[in-house]
């Protein structure tokens, strides 16, 4: 149970660009932020091996890497970086009002202001293979990864708006683009079908699925099979992307913050402001149109001032005002 109770100025949850943006702010703001890293300390860049359109690396540079750099820029203004997951969350509906966010199901921390950069998780397919290869031609993120397979043939997986504009993107790059749809239809908007269809070097695959990728260290090729006849094809590829969803990591702010109908949570007009007052929201959790790691750490930028600027008119509601 919890009987260990702090207090913070800002509490940041979760160590992607967006959390260790926030808190080089904060950190500089003297709000003293303590970051909670989650299950993937530096999220989801830890787990590619490339990062080529991050401003500022002109050699590129490993994910990993990168979030590091992040890390040491944060603690170098003396934020504190801890291990621990944000399990619970109650949320004051006052302004002014005093967060609570259990760690571990342990610690309780009371906060001024909550920054929530908890990110989004890429659905994979789950199948071993598929699993073996992320990072070696498999990979969720055709605007991140497809650079890297110009002038190669691929494949993608998926039928929704996302995997549409994706199949388009890499139709630009590469040779060829085999699309696996697993039903006769694709749930993607008209608009967005036509511009698939229009594309020459395209070729969708209906009622088709992944039955195995191939390849040991690198993607090499892939068997599809058709699941109304149960006939495997072979097809040589270097790339395959997956666009099957994102899932927003909100779980825990269900029923605390709006939320739109697929979890990602709603910031009001182009703020951070979530739906309760001094809680903040930035990066990938409340961005499905982008993510990017830029953009969650622009968005990580805007939460800290945010935070920043409630807290200023917490303490002095005049000065501010008349500002
Ligand atoms: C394979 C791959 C390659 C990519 N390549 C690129 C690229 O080249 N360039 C690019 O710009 N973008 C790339 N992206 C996208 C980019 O990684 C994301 O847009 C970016 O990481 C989002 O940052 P974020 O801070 O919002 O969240 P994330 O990076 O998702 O970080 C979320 C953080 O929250 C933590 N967390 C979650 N739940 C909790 C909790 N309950 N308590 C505490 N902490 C929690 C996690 O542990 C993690 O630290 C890639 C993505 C993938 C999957």
């Amino acid at each position: 149970m919890a009987d260990k109770v702090e207090r913070l100025k800002t509490l940041i949850i979760g160590s992607g660009p967006a959390g260790y943006t926030a808190a080089i702010y904060a950190a500089r703001a003297d709000l003293k932020p303590v970051v909670y890293t989650g299950m993937e300390p530096g999220g989801q860049l830890t787990t590619t091996t490339e990062v080529d359109n991050f401003p500022g690396y002109p050699e590129g540079v490993d994910g990993p890497s990168m979030m590091i750099d992040l890390q040491k820029q944060a603690e170098r203004f003396g934020t504190d970086v801890r291990m621990g997951m944000a399990t619970a969350v109650e949320f004051s509906d006052e302004v002014g009002g005093i967060h609570k966010v259990t760690i571990d199901n342990d610690k309780v921390i009371e906060a001024e202001t909550v920054i929530i950069s908890t990110g989004a998780t890429a659905k994979y397919l789950g199948i071993p293979s598929e699993q073996k290869l992320r990072g070696g031609g498999v990979s969720a993120c055709a605007v991140c990864d497809g650079f890297f397979y110009k002038g190669q043939d691929v494949a993608i997986v998926g039928a929704g708006d996302t995997a549409a504009e994706e199949a388009s993107y890499l139709a630009n790059i590469c040779s060829k683009v085999t699309m696996l749809v697993r039903k006769d239809h694709m749930r993607a908007s008209k608009a967005m079908q036509h511009r698939v269809n229009s594309l020459k070097n395209i070729e969708i695959r209906y009622n088709t699925e992944v039955d195995e990728v191939l390849g040991d260290l690198v993607v090499e090729g892939l068997r599809m099979v058709n699941n109304l006849t149960g006939e495997k094809e072979e097809i040589a590829i270097t790339g395959l992307f997956v666009a099957i969803g994102h899932k927003p990591n909100t779980d825990i702010f269900k029923g605390q913050l709006e939320m739109d109908d697929t979890g990602y949570l709603i910031t009001k007009g182009k703020s951070t402001k979530t739906s309760k007052p001094g809680v903040f929201a930035s990066g990938d959790v409340q961005d499905k149109e982008y993510r990017q790691a830029v953009t969650a750490a622009g968005t990580g930028c805007m939460a800290a001032l945010d935070a920043e600027r409630y807290l200023a008119t917490i303490e002095s509601p005049e000065e501010v005002s008349t500002q």
